[in-house]
């Protein structure tokens, strides 16, 4: 399929099946920002479940925080980012147009109106939304919407330390909104103004830095095929000294070969103790930790692999689209990891009949702790075979007229489109041992 009707299929497929729909709608859209409908939210939890279950739950030496989005402004300026949160702006003499310097095309030819050499010279625009706390609208009331989730973490660094007794090398996880004014959002979730990050900062003794740093490079290329994205869809790419953050010295991006190329997915940094030591200074606070083995006090290094969320969520659904022939028939099916999809399995009464609808609803109810599971009842059993295909259901339970009797059910499986006969009561059990 040609790359760019994926994109308009996914986008499409989106809305017509309730994953995403373009925010305030019935007014005609919003800029840029988009609503998660009923599927969607499913998968966008699962999403940052399986992210926190690989980095909190199943790890020793990383644990949780939930963090305020609205910060001290101070914050912003220990940080950099008051200063230096900015990207280049340039306008087309032309159309009016704005767009991101770093983002145009080589012709020098501008992406809306065509114009050449029609743009005004670069200016830095900060990309923090600035906001007021309280009902007066002075200078001491402004504040920021957190354009990343880190900083929450780098503040309470003393906090989260000596209450979890961790010692370093630790991590602290994060997943929450980020806000950025961004320039030219676009690509449908990729680029947004509001979105969330799944942010992890690991601590370290200064000396191991870059050996965390390749950890983290590997371990987050590996989470991606672990949930289903093919390695030849990802790579990761080192920063050119020239474009690393003025508090890095090494940056990788995951990126993704999304339907208009490779883009960045997620980005690991070696951040230094550039933040700890930055509040340190602002705050007044000591943020060093002294490690009692060695004797020795020292401002962890940090190492950073921040995904987002939306992004991560376009990534799944963009490798998980498949269309395929199925005996003369188009079928459109997502082959999301069981753990990602939405549902993991439809109970389906093959008719409306009066018999067979209480037994669905029962069979559904025994699933419901363990599962979450749709039911429809409505059209044909092929055309609701159809309709779970295309939002991921791997399992569909279709109860038929034989269930009555054998009190077992059809299972089939949305990539082999095989099924088997499970009695009812083995169902849980069925289910459990393919989950992965
Ligand atoms: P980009 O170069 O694409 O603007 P970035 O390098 O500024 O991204 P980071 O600051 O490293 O991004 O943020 C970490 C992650 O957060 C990104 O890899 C991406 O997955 C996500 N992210 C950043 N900005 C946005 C956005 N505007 N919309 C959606 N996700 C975003």
């Amino acid at each position: 399929m040609a790359k760019p009707d994926l994109m308009e299929r996914i986008v499409n497929l989106c809305k017509r099946r309730g994953f995403i729909f373009p925010s305030s709608d019935i007014y005609g859209g919003f800029r840029s920002t988009w609503d998660y409908g009923p599927v969607g939210v499913l998968l966008k939890r699962n999403v940052k479940d399986a992210w926190w279950r690989s980095m909190v739950q199943l790890r020793d030496d990383i644990v949780g925080l939930d963090a305020a989005i609205l910060m001290a402004p101070k914050v912003w300026e220990a940080s950099g980012h008051l200063a230096t949160f900015t990207d280049p702006l340039v306008d087309c003499r032309n159309c009016q147009q704005r767009f991101r310097a770093d983002h145009l095309p080589e012709s020098g030819a501008c992406p809306h109106c065509g114009a050449k050499d029609s743009f005004t010279p670069a200016r830095e625009f900060n990309l923090m939304f600035k906001t007021y706390v309280g009902p007066v609208e002075d200078d001491a009331a402004v504040t920021y919407l957190r354009p990343e989730t880190a900083q929450g973490i780098f503040v309470n660094f003393a906090n989260v330390q000596t209450t979890s007794r961790k010692k370093p090398p630790f991590g602290i996880a994060q997943i929450g909104k980020s806000f950025r004014n961004e320039i030219t959002p676009g690509n449908f979730v990729y680029r947004t103004r509001e979105f969330e990050q799944m942010e992890m900062e690991f601590f370290v003794p200064p000396e191991d830095g870059e050996r965390w740093f390749e950890y983290w490079c590997d371990e987050r290329l590996r989470w991606f095929v672990e949930y289903g994205i093919a390695e030849t869809k990802l790579r990761l790419r080192p920063h050119e000294p020239e474009e690393l953050s003025h508090y890095s010295t090494s940056t990788a991006d995951v990126e993704f070969d999304f339907p208009w190329g490779w883009g960045e997915l997620e980005g690991v940094a070696n951040r230094t103790d550039f933040d700890l030591r930055a509040h340190a200074e602002h705050s007044g606070q000591d943020l060093s930790y002294y490690d009692q083995e060695h004797d020795r006090r020292y401002l962890p290094h940090v190492i950073e692999p921040a995904l987002g969320a939306d992004r991560a969520l376009l990534a799944f659904l963009l490798a998980a689209y498949e269309e395929e022939e199925v005996g003369g028939e188009r079928r459109t099916v997502l082959h999301l990891d069981p753990r990602l999809a939405p549902y993991t399995a439809a109970v389906l009464p093959l008719s409306r009949h009066e018999s067979l609808l209480p037994v669905a609803d029962d069979v559904a109810a025994t699933l419901r702790p363990h599962f979450v599971v749709d039911t429809d009842s409505a059209g044909s059993i092929g055309r609701r075979y159809r309709r779970h295909d295309e939002v991921g259901t791997p399992w569909c339970i279709t109860i038929d007229f034989d269930t009555l009797d054998d009190k077992a059910v059809t299972v089939r499986d949305r990539d082999t489109m095989t099924q088997d006969r499970v009695a009812i009561e083995a169902l849980i059990p069925y289910l459990q041992d393919r989950l992965p």
